[in-house]
């Protein structure tokens, strides 16, 4: 029998010195093989650098940086560290952000991977009594069949159901009384709408219990307002495929930021313009180093990912570092009118107005030189029956509260439910029409 509380309670009850003794074991050996690689090799010739030099995690700052270009110009095989016969899965990132890169496993890889996954739906409080709906894309995307095999190790049933297909999967999930998912946020906000379609109430008709949500940057706004509406516990889930996938760092119960699993990774947080630490508590771009990975070992890969470490400890006696709510990448961040701005923080301005429907688009226009903040914004069904008056107030209170938070007016054009285009994929937020 497992405990009750921990998948895996000697990874998980480390103590913070038991987790930097490991780590630096693991750093040392990481290091050897990434050395095999093509790609490290010729980067620690460049540099000069000795990886024997590296005795601890004091010697981190070290190690050079690995970036997304990086392995973009390495593809496909540049920073394999083991022989074809050795590897058994590949998959390549969804690509949101430009050429894709593509990610190797041998038997092994695999194994941690689904362990990892499954420690984080356990410690969230799934157990093999449940039935797990997996509504995100297979194939190449992690979260499918990472996904899978975490559920298929923790003992669930497991239904891969994909995405799309909106109304069948609420059948499914009535029809074999689903009590766990995993969703993007954007795509379970789009549920919503089918369901008040179909005549649903989730919370009289589905089992819903728990609903693993990530992928995608989402605000605490959309969080309240999913659990409202389904009567589930949302739990974030973060990963890339680039540290594997999913599995990276997951909420516990306390749901005080995400817990990053040390004993497979060190994560570091950096101001990206000096690249120097921060210190706990501040924002930064996340870092992270593969610690346990054979086939493609990564160290100090700037995930572009906003966030901080939450300082203190968590109530749930972990103590892996807690990584707060991803704020977006560094490339989401756009600049309207001398003000930088995250499409995150439209999003929580939006999401807390009751008129606002379940889905919105930024597009930043440029005529004459003047650059225009344009937010369409889908309102409920209840409002769009109602007079332009109605409308016309809802609008101007959008656009007040948008001034207020984000120092910046937008155009704010409200449209019907249902009309803005949804994607199959991650959501496509923001449009930058404006000639570079
Ligand atoms: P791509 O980078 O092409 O989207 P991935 O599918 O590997 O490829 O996605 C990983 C990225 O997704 C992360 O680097 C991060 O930007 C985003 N992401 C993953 N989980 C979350 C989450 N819980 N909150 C916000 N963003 C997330
Ligand atoms: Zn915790």
């Amino acid at each position: 029998m497992r405990d009750d509380t921990y998948w895996d309670k000697s990874a998980e009850t480390l103590s913070r010195n038991g987790i930097e003794k490991l780590q630096t074991g693991l750093l040392t050996s990481s290091l050897e093989r990434a050395a095999k690689s093509k790609f490290y090799a010729e980067r620690f010739k460049d540099i000069g650098f000795d990886a024997e030099s590296v005795s601890g995690l004091a010697d981190l700052g070290l190690i050079p940086f690995t970036e997304k270009k990086d392995l973009r110009l390495s593809y496909p095989y540049g920073l394999l560290c083991e022989p074809k016969d050795r590897l058994l899965r590949m998959h390549i990132s969804s690509g949101t952000t430009g050429q894709a890169v593509a990610v190797f496993y041998t038997k092994a890889d695999l194994e941690l991977w689904a362990d990892l996954v499954a420690r984080c739906m356990y410690m969230a409080g799934a157990r093999p009594e449940d039935t797990f709906q997996n509504l995100s894309g297979y194939g190449l995307f992690t979260g499918g069949l990472g996904f899978q095999y975490g559920a298929e190790r923790l003992g669930m049933l497991t239904i891969p159901a994909g995405p799309g297909n909106s109304r069948r999967q609420v059948q499914m999930m009535r029809d074999f009384s689903t009590n766990v998912i995993h969703i993007i946020p954007s795509f379970l906000l789009r549920l919503m709408d089918v369901m008040k379609e179909m005549g649903v109430d989730p919370k009289k008709e589905l089992s819903l219990r728990l609903a693993f949500v990530g992928a995608e940057p989402y605000s605490e706004e959309v969080r309240r307002r999913l659990e409202d509406f389904y009567g589930v516990k949302v739990y974030n889930s973060y990963g890339l495929s680039e540290m594997n996938g999913p599995g990276v760092a997951f909420e516990c119960p306390y749901q005080t930021g995400m817990h990053i699993w040390e004993d497979a990774y060190i994560a570091e947080i950096i101001d990206p313009n000096t690249l120097k630490p921060v210190p706990d508590g501040q924002y930064g771009e996340l870092v992270m180093t593969t610690l346990k990975r054979e086939a493609m070992p990564i160290l100090r890969y700037r995930t572009r990912d906003l966030t901080r470490i939450l300082p203190g400890e968590c109530g749930c006696g972990r103590v892996h570092k807690r990584i707060d709510r991803i704020r977006g990448r560094t490339d989401d961040m756009f600049i309207i009118k001398g003000v930088n701005i995250f499409p995150i923080q439209v999003e929580q301005v939006l999401m807390s107005v009751p008129e606002v429907g379940n889905n919105y688009q930024i597009v930043l226009t440029r005529e004459n030189n003047v650059d225009d903040m344009i937010v369409r914004v889908e309102v409920t069904d209840r409002v769009f029956v109602e007079d332009m008056r109605v409308l016309e107030r809802i609008r101007k209170k959008i656009t007040y509260e948008m001034k207020n938070e984000l120092l910046v007016t937008p155009k704010v054009d409200l449209v019907e439910p249902n009309s803005l285009p949804g994607t199959e994929g991650k959501a496509l937020r923001l449009i930058d029409q404006r000639a570079v």
